[in-house]
């Protein structure tokens, strides 16, 4: 039987929807808007640097478990820089293998079996199986479309005295929402009210639109000591395969994650610290050069999903690189079924909305779907040629 050669532990979680609609995708030589990673290059400074740490002959052997010194400084600098944060590089930044091993760490570096970690939903999909392997309990809160907003009452309900953490993924994937200082206040009163940790997922922090702005939670009043920070070069520098990004946290919430990694991984590819470390100092233009790389690509697949026939589900405030779209007018089915028609017979790949629910409040993606504009100008214009057969008309399921 199938079932004995796999652990408890992983028997729940099924195989992720990115393979299945890849595979589709592969299969019907779809326009892939699936999944978050660019299809260009990551920038010429990146890939040079990481030329010059191969070439120079000291970085083929471990790096040290917490990080290359020049990561971590690089990390700190970037903390100042951006958002006033002081950060000391010897005890509060971890260097991990992307953000989401990072978030892997601080859950079971931190959470005890049994207790409570609050999630709000649509959520990334690593977040759940995570809490799970730690012996965590996720408590819910839905984002509600169109704007994403959450009902205060319904957060202020998720927290109680078994309550670990909360994890807050701003700008959030799938729905590009960034959230407010206001809605950042009101977790930062609950943390502090319940003493609670805040694992906060900033991957996206350079990618806004329009006056978005980005706030740390950890910059506000009463939360560095108890939040940790995560990000990575993935999205910011294009390099999703790089798999380099960083914890940030007091040393001693710092202390558990540390350990898991010594215990497992140990060290991070130490050519790529150091390439990242020199990305993360190019100057402020690259970053605003990176915003005005990904707006026009926003504004252009809006138009197409409209004018396919699609809704837009946009946030108020909006980063990441994103669009939810609600097909209601076009197709009658839920959302995996038009996910798999979209890529197996318009050629259009993007992922159900349902995938980023727990079954509680997957209702609300029943009729959504995700796709990606981090895609060169060809491949928007390939999908939204594609997109225009199918002409605003209802098929059904
Ligand atoms: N968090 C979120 C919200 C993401 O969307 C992604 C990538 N899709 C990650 C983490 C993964 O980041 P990394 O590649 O640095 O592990």
């Amino acid at each position: 039987m199938a079932t004995m050669t796999i652990a408890h532990r992983v028997q729940g979680f099924g195989p992720s929807i990115f393979a299945e609609i890849n595979a589709l995708a592969r299969q019907h030589n779809a326009v892939n808007l699936s999944q978050g990673a660019p299809d260009f290059d990551a920038p010429a400074e990146l890939v040079a640097a990481t030329v010059a740490a191969l070439q120079s002959g000291r970085t083929a052997q471990y790096a040290p478990s917490t990080g290359v010194p020049a990561l971590r400084q690089a990390v700190a600098e970037h903390a100042l820089r951006h958002y006033g944060q002081q950060v000391d590089p010897e005890s509060e930044v971890l260097v991990v293998a992307g953000a989401s091993l990072g978030i892997f760490y601080a859950l079971l570096g931190l959470v005890d079996p049994g207790d409570e970690v609050v999630v709000f939903e649509p959520f990334f999909d690593t977040y759940v199986p995570d809490i799970e392997m730690a012996g965590g309990v996720p408590r819910y809160v839905p984002l509600r479309p169109p704007h994403w907003a959450f009902d205060p009452d319904e957060l202020a309900a998720a927290f109680n005295n078994r309550t670990r953490a909360i994890i807050v993924n701003t700008p959030h994937n799938p729905t590009g929402k960034v959230f407010s200082q206001e809605e950042l206040d009101m977790v930062a009163t609950l943390c502090q009210r319940w003493g609670v940790v805040a694992i906060t997922d900033e991957v996206y922090e350079h990618l806004l639109y329009d006056d978005a702005q980005h706030v740390r939670l950890a910059t506000l009043p009463g939360m560095a000591e108890r939040t940790l920070t995560l990000s990575s070069a993935g999205k910011t520098f294009s390099a999703t395969g790089f798999k380099v990004g960083w914890c940030i946290a007091p040393a001693a919430l710092l202390e558990g994650p540390k350990r898991i990694h010594e215990y497992s991984l140990y060290a991070v590819a130490h050519p790529l610290q150091e390439a990242v470390a020199a990305a993360l100092r190019l100057p402020d233009r690259y970053y605003q050069d990176l915003r005005a790389f990904y707006h026009p690509r926003r504004d252009f697949l809006s138009q197409a999903l409209l004018e396919a026939g699609l809704k837009l589900a946009t946030p108020e405030r909006m980063g990441a690189f994103y669009l939810i779209a609600a097909f209601s007018d076009l197709f009658e089915g839920d959302a995996l079924d038009f996910a798999r028609y979209l890529t197996g017979e318009v050629g259009v790949a993007c992922i159900p909305a349902t995938a980023f629910f727990s079954p509680q409040h997957r209702d609300i993606g029943r009729r959504l779907v995700r796709f990606t504009f981090c895609k060169r100008q060809e491949t928007l214009q390939a999908a939204a040629a594609r997109l225009a057969a199918l002409g605003g008309r209802l098929r059904r399921a």
